[in-house]
Order: C-alpha cells, then sequence, then structure tokens
C-alpha cells in the first residue's frame, strides 16, 4: 500500500545571519547606560524573509557585510534594533514588524571581555535553546502559535572603544534521527508550485495562504495546513491538523474500499511553512523545527507535503501578479517518527543551529563599525564613554547629562580661560561661551593650549572668537561662540565718545550672564571681575573664580542670593562670599589676597592648570549636589563629603601655595559691605542701570555727610596706588566709614600701646 519511491537525506538551507549597524549602536548605548557590568540576557527580535533579489538588495544596505548577498544567494536572517528592549525608558510600543518579514525572538549574551565570549559554552547554550523549542511543542504551545517553533541566540562580545563587535548566532533546530528524507514528486525533487498545479490553481493556493499570514500575522503564520480536496484549497491552523491528517486517511481509506487502485496514494496531508531558502533543492531552516513538531503528532502520516513558501511579502497579491512569478516549491517529506515524544528530555535532543557563516573561524562575525560611522557621531560617543565608565563602578550616582548641559561663559580666554574650557569638555560640557577684548600675542600660545603661532600674525585673532573656533575643532559637537568685549572696570573713566558703546557691552554681558548657567571669571585683574560679580549675583547664576599669584592661586565659587528676599533665611544656609567680600571680611589678609592677581602674568607655568581645574571640578561637585544651587560648603575638618555623593560637598574656596605644595579649603560668608554683590551695590544697579555703573567706572565723587566729613583722614589712608573704584564704591557702601572708624580705633591704640611691644609686631 505504502509508496517505495526511492527517497534522499533532506538537507536545509541555514540561515546567515547579520546584525546590523543600528543594532550595535544602541546595544553600545544599552551597555553604557543601563547594562553597564550586567551580562544578564536581553529578549531581543530578529527576522527572516522569504528572500529574492530585489528584496536582498534592500536588506544589503543595512550594513555590515554588503558583498555576500549578491554573491551567493542566501538566506539571510537579522537582528533588528529594538529601543524599547534596550531602553527601559523608552515607550514599550515597539517598531511594528517590517512589512514581509517573519519575527523570531531571541535573546542576547553579551559579555564584558573578549574572553569570557570566547568561552562561552556554545553547544549548552544551543541545547538550551532547543529545549525551550521542544517543550513549547511537546506542551501543546507552539499548536496554538506557531511563532513559538522559532528561536535564536545571539552571542556577542563589543569593544566600545573601538566599536568593534564580535558576535555568533544560533538558531536551535531539533534534528530528527535518522535524519528526515524526502522523494521525488511528480519527476522532480522540489517542483515548483505551478509544476504540480495550473497556473490557476497555484495562483488560488499562493492568495489563500498570504491571506492567511495576513490575518495571523506572520510570527504566527509562520506554519500553518493546506487542505486541498477536489481543486479547492483551504488554509487551517496547526490545532486543525489532527483533524486534517483523520479526514485524509479515512477518505483515503474509503476510497481504496471502493475503488481498488492501492489506494492511499493520494495526496498527503500538507504543511505550509515560510520559506527563506533561495535553493531550488533545499527549503530553509525554519523547516526543520516545523518537521520536529510535525513528528511529535501521533496524527502525522509517515508522507507530509511540504508547501515551502516563498512568495510571501506582506500583501495579499491579486492573481494577475501572482500569475508567472510564483516561486513556492513542493516537498514530499517521509518523516522521522519520534521514538517517545514524551520521553525525549534534554540530553536525548540533538539540537543544532550555529551559524558557521561568519567571516572569522567558527563562523564568529565581527562588526567593525568604526570605518561606517559618521567620524562626528563617533566623536560625540567616544567622548561620552569615558564620562560613563564613571559611573560602572567608581561614581554611580554622577548626573553626567546634568552636568553636560550646563551652559557656561567664560569670561577671560588667556592661560585661564583655555584651560578651564579643555577641563570642561573633558566633562562633557558642550556649551561654552568666551569673552576676551584681546588679541593672541607671540607670547599666548606655550601657554594657553587653544592658541598657535599662526594665531598670533597679523596683529593677532581676537582671542575670544579664536579660542571658539579652536574648541570647535578640537570637538565639533560643542556649541563655543567668541565675544570680542572688553569688560568695563570701576575706576577706568569712560571718555564721552565711549559712553554709547560700553553701554552696549554692558547689555551684552548682562544678556550673555542671563542666558548660561555658570560664568567663570577667569580675566587678569581684579577690577575687572567685579561688573561680572555683579552679573552673576543679579541672575543668581553659579559664578566660578580663579585667580592666580605668582605661585599661589585661589579658586572659588560665589554665594548665590536668596530667591524672593535678600535673606539667607530662604535658604537655610548662610550665603558664601563672593571674590570681594574676602578682601574685606579679612582685612589682615587682604596684602597676600591681592598679590594674588595683581601680579597675574607673573607666575609659575603650572598655576594656572591646577587652578583651572579646580574652578572646573567646584562647578561639576556643586551642579551634581543634591542641596543645589545654595550648597553649603566643605570646610574640612570632620569631613563627611563622601557620603555626599560621589564627587563630594565642594568647599567655598580652595587656596594653594606652590612654594610648599599646600592647599587649603576656607569658608567665607557674604559680607553685608561687599563692593561687588551687598544688597544696596544690587539695588542700585537695579534702580539706576547704566547710570549708576557709569558712576562707578568713573569713579564719581559722591559727597555726602559722612564723605565729607571723613574726606580729608580718608585721603590720608588711599594707598599710594588705590584700587580703582576704591572711592565711589566703598563711600556707596559705608566701607569708607567703616576703614575710618577701624583706622580711628588704631589710631587710639597705637598711641595707647606706644610703650608696649605692639611696634615689634609690625
Ligand atoms: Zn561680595
Amino acid at each position: 500500500m505504502e509508496s517505495q519511491a526511492p527517497t534522499q537525506v533532506l538537507n536545509f538551507q541555514p540561515l546567515r545571519s547579520r546584525v546590523d549597524g543600528e543594532f550595535w549602536s544602541a546595544l553600545r548605548a544599552h551597555k553604557l547606560h543601563y547594562a553597564m557590568l550586567s551580562t544578564s540576557r536581553l529578549d531581543i527580535r530578529g527576522h527572516y524573509q522569504c528572500t529574492r533579489p530585489r528584496v536582498r538588495a534592500m536588506l544589503s544596505t543595512a550594513g555590515g557585510d554588503d558583498s555576500r548577498p549578491s554573491v551567493t544567494p542566501q538566506s539571510w536572517f537579522a537582528v533588528d534594533a529594538q529601543p524599547e528592549s534596550f531602553n527601559p525608558s523608552a515607550s514599550s510600543m515597539g517598531s511594528p514588524p517590517l512589512l514581509g518579514f517573519v519575527p523570531i525572538t531571541g535573546h542576547l549574551l553579551n559579555t564584558n571581555t573578549i574572553e569570557e565570549f570566547k568561552q562561552l559554552n556554545r553547544r549548552q547554550l544551543l541545547a538550551e535553546a532547543g529545549q525551550r523549542v521542544h517543550c513549547a511543542i511537546i506542551t501543546g504551545q507552539a499548536t496554538s502559535d506557531p511563532a513559538l517553533l522559532h528561536y535564536f541566540v545571539l552571542l556577542s562580545f563589543g569593544d566600545l572603544k573601538k566599536y568593534r563587535f564580535f558576535y555568533q548566532v544560533g538558531f536551535p533546530a531539533l534534528a530528527s534521527d535518522p535524519p528526515d528524507r524526502y522523494e521525488c514528486y511528480r519527476g522532480t525533487c522540489m517542483p515548483l508550485l505551478t509544476d504540480v498545479y495550473s497556473p490557476v490553481l497555484a495562483a488560488q493556493i499562493i492568495q489563500e495562504c498570504c491571506s492567511y499570514i495576513a490575518a495571523v500575522g506572520p510570527a504566527k503564520g509562520c506554519a500553518f495546513a493546506l487542505q486541498c480536496r477536489e481543486g479547492s484549497f483551504r488554509t487551517l491552523s496547526l490545532s486543525e491538523w489532527e483533524s486534517l491528517c483523520t479526514t485524509i486517511t479515512t477518505e483515503a481509506e474509503a476510497k481504496a474500499a471502493v475503488v481498488d487502485d492501492g489506494g492511499g496514494e493520494g495526496d498527503p496531508p500538507t504543511i505550509v511553512f515560510i520559506d527563506s531558502s533561495t535553493s531550488d533543492t533545499m527549503p530553509g531552516w525554519t523547516l526543520r523545527n516545523v518537521l520536529a513538531w510535525a513528528r511529535c503528532q501521533p496524527c502525522t502520516p509517515k508522507r507530509i507535503r511540504v508547501l515551502c513558501f516563498r512568495d510571501w511579502h506582506g500583501v495579499v497579491p491579486s492573481e494577475d501578479v501572482i500569475a508567472g512569478s510564483i516561486h513556492s516549491r513542493m516537498l514530499v517529506v517521509h518523516v522521522t517518527p519520534a521514538a517517545s515524544t514524551q520521553a525525549t528530555g534534554p540530553d536525548q535532543l540533538t539540537v543544532v543551529g550555529w551559524d558557521r557563516g561568519g567571516k572569522a573561524k567558527h563562523g564568529i562575525n565581527v562588526a567593525d563599525l568604526s570605518s561606517t560611522m559618521d567620524p562626528y557621531k563617533v566623536a560625540e560617543t567616544s567622548l561620552d564613554l569615558n564620562l560613563k565608565l564613571m559611573r560602572w563602578r567608581v561614581a554611580p550616582d554622577v548626573q553626567l547629562e546634568r552636568i553636560a548641559a550646563t551652559k557656561c561663559l567664560l569670561l577671560g580666554a588667556g592661560t585661564l580661560g583655555c584651560y578651564v574650557a579643555r577641563t570642561l569638555l573633558g566633562w562633557g560640557i558642550r556649551h561654552v561661551t568666551f569673552v576676551d577684548g584681546g588679541k593672541v600675542t607671540f607670547s599666548n600660545p606655550p601657554r594657553q593650549p587653544l592658541f598657535e603661532f599662526d594665531d598670533c600674525l597679523d596683529g593677532g585673532r581676537p582671542k575670544a572668537e579664536c579660542a571658539a573656533e579652536k574648541l570647535r575643532r578640537i570637538f565639533p559637537g560643542v556649541t563655543s561662540r567668541g565675544y570680542n568685549l572688553s569688560i568695563p572696570m570701576p575706576g577706568h573713566p569712560m571718555p564721552p565718545s565711549e559712553v554709547d558703546k560700553v553701554r552696549e557691552t554692558v547689555t551684552q554681558l548682562d544678556a550673555l550672564v542671563a542666558e548660561h548657567d555658570a560664568v567663570f571669571l577667569l580675566t587678569d585683574s581684579r577690577e575687572s571681575r567685579w561688573l561680572p560679580t555683579l552679573l552673576g549675583t543679579k541672575h543668581r547664576k553659579r559664578v566660578l573664580c580663579a585667580a592666580l599669584g605668582f605661585e599661589s592661586f585661589v579658586a572659588m565659587r560665589h554665594g548665590v542670593l536668596p530667591p524672593a528676599s535678600s535673606t539667607s533665611e530662604a535658604t537655610g544656609v548662610q550665603r558664601l562670599g563672593c571674590y570681594f567680600c574676602n578682601d574685606v571680611v579679612a582685612p589682615q589678609d587682604s596684602l597676600s589676597d591681592r598679590t594674588l592677581d595683581q601680579q597675574c602674568t607673573v607666575t609659575r607655568p603650572g598655576v594656572a592648570p591646577v587652578a583651572a581645574a579646580l574652578a572646573v571640578e567646584l562647578l561639576v561637585s556643586w551642579v551634581q549636589s543634591p542641596e543645589g544651587l545654595y550648597t553649603a560648603a566643605d570646610n574640612g575638618g570632620d569631613d563627611t563629603s563622601r557620603e555626599f555623593g560621589s564627587l563630594g560637598r565642594p568647599p567655598h574656596q580652595i587656596r594653594g601655595y606652590l612654594s610648599d605644595f599646600g592647599q587649603h579649603k576656607i569658608t567665607g560668608q557674604a559680607y553685608d559691605l561687599c563692593t561687588a554683590c551687598s544688597p544696596i551695590i544690587l539695588n542700585s544697579y537695579e534702580q539706576d542701570g547704566f547710570d549708576f555703573l557709569q558712576r562707578v567706572f568713573d569713579n564719581m565723587f559722591v559727597p555726602d555727610g559722612d564723605n565729607i566729613d571723613g574726606d580729608q583722614g580718608k585721603q590720608q589712608q588711599l594707598p599710594l596706588s588705590p584700587p580703582p573704584g576704591y572711592n565711589y564704591l566703598e563711600s556707596l557702601t559705608g566701607l569708607a566709614k567703616l576703614h575710618q572708624d577701624a583706622d580711628a580705633l588704631l589710631d587710639d591704640m597705637s598711641i595707647d600701646d606706644e610703650d608696649d611691644t605692639f611696634e615689634d609686631d609690625f
């Protein structure tokens, strides 16, 4: 009764894997942001399709190896980039499966080192994945959801610095023992559907199948049954396989009873699977698990027909479109029965399926993205790499995004400005603006790392613009501008012709301070820091100041004015002082303080980089402080700064001395008579605006009761070369009065103590 047709061992065209650059970029980002050192399995998705030349060309644009598909027709499997699985915060909607593609789920194992990658137990990993498919078959889950018949495993190691990814893909297939065989059918091994049926009937079958796949989706529609009865065709789900087989057997027996023609020779039941193969003699790899499923169904006869369905392109075509271009083929398979479906444990399973088609040995592929990536993008992500690595072990709570988003205004593009800018870049800060009124001179390049010899030629380029351009050249991802502005200074009167220009400069500076988050005072004189201090206080910005002496420096942050009122109650913390508060609070230190900046160009060359770096680090600790703008100072002593966060509590001031290589943390509160940040100064600017500034720049003498009385005495107290702005600002704040009182007290003491040891102290 049974056909004794000669049979041959059935071979399958392997799936060749390709993973496109987008996937690796997504994985790289995931590794840096979320996974870090974790090597947990990640659920991912890939797809295969009915590969045809037209479609292959599309696939080959996905990056990776472009030559293979066109040289050797292969069935391809590609791994999709899935932002939702790589980024927990992204929408979980997921991208819809691509048209005409059959999605397969799988998982990724990404190791931390190449050694781990090499040592992965591939046999075991594939066996586990095969066991998963096997379970789906014997529990009946795969019968209701044939998508479970297919799975894949992706192993990878990414060299994140070099953008190189090593990977291997496995498609677990349950092999039969002995192998399944197939017989020649209607004269050929694997005839085209049109050789089996008339073109009209063949087109009808294709349309039926396409409709079925469209209805249930390509994942579930990857395998189903087909009933062929007296010239009409009907698709059935795998759940209906048993009734289909029973019907056919019954009909065959009935037919055999009526017509004695050897019976049972009719068409066996037909399974359809979406075939990725491009071969005329081999079905695709995914048929293996479909046959494994059929083998485990007790109803399955020894002979079944398989329709290798190669005409699924995502839409249901019209009949005239189908006619003349049908690629699907028919196959009659002699299924090897499963010895005992229930008893087959993992140990008895033979699972095969590592893709051996890679370029490197043993099927290991290498994806080198560095050559295909936009170098600008590489620069961007490489900069982030080192920063993100901080979070892996050393400083998990660093808020790099907040730091990177800080817009910085650098007043002064000299030695300090250059070093501050470079250190800011190192922290990933993308917005750096320079203000400087000078030009690059021949003495600059050796000490100022943004400038070169050529910048000094023809009178020198404007420093601010030049520095901004150099910064962009170093890192194109930075937004950097330069403003050629001279900062107006107290005690530097303007000629009437300059007034409008200075007014415009002040307006510009005010706007610049307002639109940045942090302001660095990096100019080379004390008085040029006055207006920026005032503006920074007014706009409640983070103001950082670095100043140099011959072998000493100070790096400090200014206190921020409390929000609504000028009291410190709002913040619960006493406001820290500004650069100018300091001189007044500790008059006895004023001599050494003043030398810091007054001799600024005469410094040991190492002082500026140290001070600049500390100023930036102060900002970074401050920006990431949980206490925000009003972060209290770390005074040293019983230091709990580590508990405060990975980057510590920022001090108020750091003073360093190269004379003995010492460094001290100092805290000074805001002084209510400060000539730059006190309420009276802020109010005067608020009320009179530029007119007030003009009085300061001109050092206008405003006689009032106190001043007239004390004028004589005050003139005598002035140093030989008084700091500009001394008179007007000190009169305004009341400092002058204070000085007079102090001087008077000192005079009294001198007289009283003349006979004592007082003089020895000088
Ligand atoms: Zn102050």
